[in-house]
């Protein structure tokens, strides 16, 4: 680990990385690489955990593709000083800010989104100047080798290298000095991760995670509510950092809301005899997750195929705090429905929890839309839609409080793996007026001025 970090400082201090020229220069061999690796990637994720090809492209190619063609299109713009105004000391002269990348920077991904989560930090990292170790998740290992041998290919190890492993290997490198680290994972790795940062004083990005709530208003397009909620649920199988985790109804639409999500279930064929249905990661995520159905609250699904690694779409009724799925992130298919009579209610509990990663609300009406963005803290969301606001990049994306420090995506990004350098360049002259308020000996008469 040493070494590596010791090669890629050194090649840092050449100032290799810096010029905007060769930042695209590398944004645009890491496309290529890609593209030509783009089987590979979908058969070890098929492999990994039985995704299909199509939802491999959509939920983690192209989102790389993005933010490299848009951080090529952008960085000359990004890494451009930006002059503000000047102030009574500094006159005459221009003051501005710089950006300049931290160094040596660390990728640590999990294993949920196991090509985006690792390849789109590494993108900013890139685009920001650092070098960059990436360290993708052990449990997805097949996608892990994948990524290891396209970047050995294409790229010198001093600049963009990969160290494969679990546990020991990331607490071997989180013991190094990095001058940045981005982390994507649990509340209780990212706490880990900080703590060793906390050490060097290393800035960080943590990317974490917890329950996400959405609230359907009596008001909502129950249609499109169910379809688009289904959709942001059972998309990989629930393992995604940003599904709704559960879902609060108003009383008066409750039982329409549980048939049209069931018949949402039905017509996109999620589900076990469908074998492109996404796989969970392993046989303990599949224990746990399964542990959190209550089958006296099962509305439809609750079938487990342990052999499959695979849980049908579960929805839960009259769910409350004092089940145990409402005890942690479900991170899969099972997705709790509470009844609300006052949206003040949830307003309440879910202000007396982690603030979440996410929060999606459907509702026309603009007085519930003020109230829950103006009351409510949470990483991001969407009004009348779930999971989309990750797709635009001009949307930085990250948590707040235990769901995350920092974001990234576009510039965003850039700005994560960016130190500001503020600079006072002066006109090597002095003013009649500078002479008379700045420099001694001062005189009291001159506070009249
Ligand atoms: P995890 O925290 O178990 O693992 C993440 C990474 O940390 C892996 O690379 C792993 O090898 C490493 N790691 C695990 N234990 C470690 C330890 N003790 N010391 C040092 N490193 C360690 O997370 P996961 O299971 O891969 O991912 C699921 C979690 O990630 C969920 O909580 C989910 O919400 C969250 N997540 C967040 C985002 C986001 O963008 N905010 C995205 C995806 C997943």
């Amino acid at each position: 680990m040493q070494d590596i970090i010791s090669r890629q400082r050194a090649h840092f201090d050449t100032s290799a990385t810096k010029p905007v020229s060769f930042r695209i220069e590398q944004l645009h061999r890491l496309k290529r690489v890609l593209e030509q690796h783009e089987g590979a990637l979908q058969e070890a994720i098929a492999a990994d955990y039985g995704k299909q090809r199509y939802e491999t492209f959509i939920t983690e190619l192209l989102p790389v593709y993005s933010e490299i063609d848009a951080a090529i299109a952008n960085v000359a713009a990004w890494s451009t000083p930006s002059l503000v105004a000047s102030s009574p000391f500094t006159s005459p002269g221009r003051c501005y800010v710089m950006p300049e990348p931290l160094g040596v920077s660390l990728v640590i991904g999990p294993w949920n989104y196991p090509v985006q989560l690792t390849l789109v930090p590494a993108v900013a990292a890139l685009a920001a100047g650092c070098t960059v170790v990436l360290k993708p998740s052990e449990m997805t290992a097949h996608t892990s080798a994948v990524i290891a041998s396209l970047v050995a290919a294409a790229f010198d190890p001093a600049y963009l290298t990969v160290v494969e492993g679990g546990v020991s290997e990331t607490s071997a490198l989180l013991a190094q000095k990095f001058d940045m680290i981005f982390f994507t994972g649990s509340v209780a790795v990212g706490r880990i991760v900080y703590q060793a940062a906390a050490k060097s004083l290393t800035p960080v990005v943590l990317e974490l995670g917890g329950k996400s709530p959405t609230i359907v208003a009596p008001d909502a397009n129950l249609p499109l509510a169910a379809r688009r909620i289904a959709w942001a649920k059972f998309l990989n199988a629930g393992q995604t950092c940003i599904a709704p985790d559960y879902v609060y109804v108003h009383r008066s639409i409750y039982e329409e809301f549980l048939d049209a999500v069931a018949k949402e279930i039905a017509s996109s064929r999620y589900g076990l005899e469908n074998q492109n249905f996404v796989r969970i990661v392993n046989a303990r995520n599949l224990e746990r997750v399964a542990a959190l159905i209550d089958q006296r609250k099962v509305f439809t699904g609750g079938l487990v195929d342990v052999d499959q690694r695979m849980i049908a779409p579960t929805v839960l009724r009259d769910v409350d705090w004092s089940d145990r799925v409402m005890g942690e992130e479900v991170f899969g298919p099972v997705l709790p429905t509470l009844v609300y009579d006052d949206i003040e209610d949830v307003v309440s509990q879910i202000k007396q929890r982690d603030k979440p990663l996410a929060l999606y609300l459907f509702t026309e009406d603009a007085g519930t839309k003020r109230k829950i963005l103006s009351e409510l803290s949470f990483g991001g969301g969407a009004i009348n839609d779930a999971v989309v606001q990750v797709t635009n990049g001009d949307l930085p994306f990250g948590g707040v409080g235990t769901s995350g420090i920092g974001s990234y995506h576009g510039e965003a990004g850039f700005r994560s793996f960016s130190h500001y350098k503020s600079i006072v360049d002066r006109d090597a002259v002095t003013t009649a007026e500078e002479q008379q308020f700045r420099y001694s000996p001062y005189n009291d008469d001159d506070l009249e001025i």
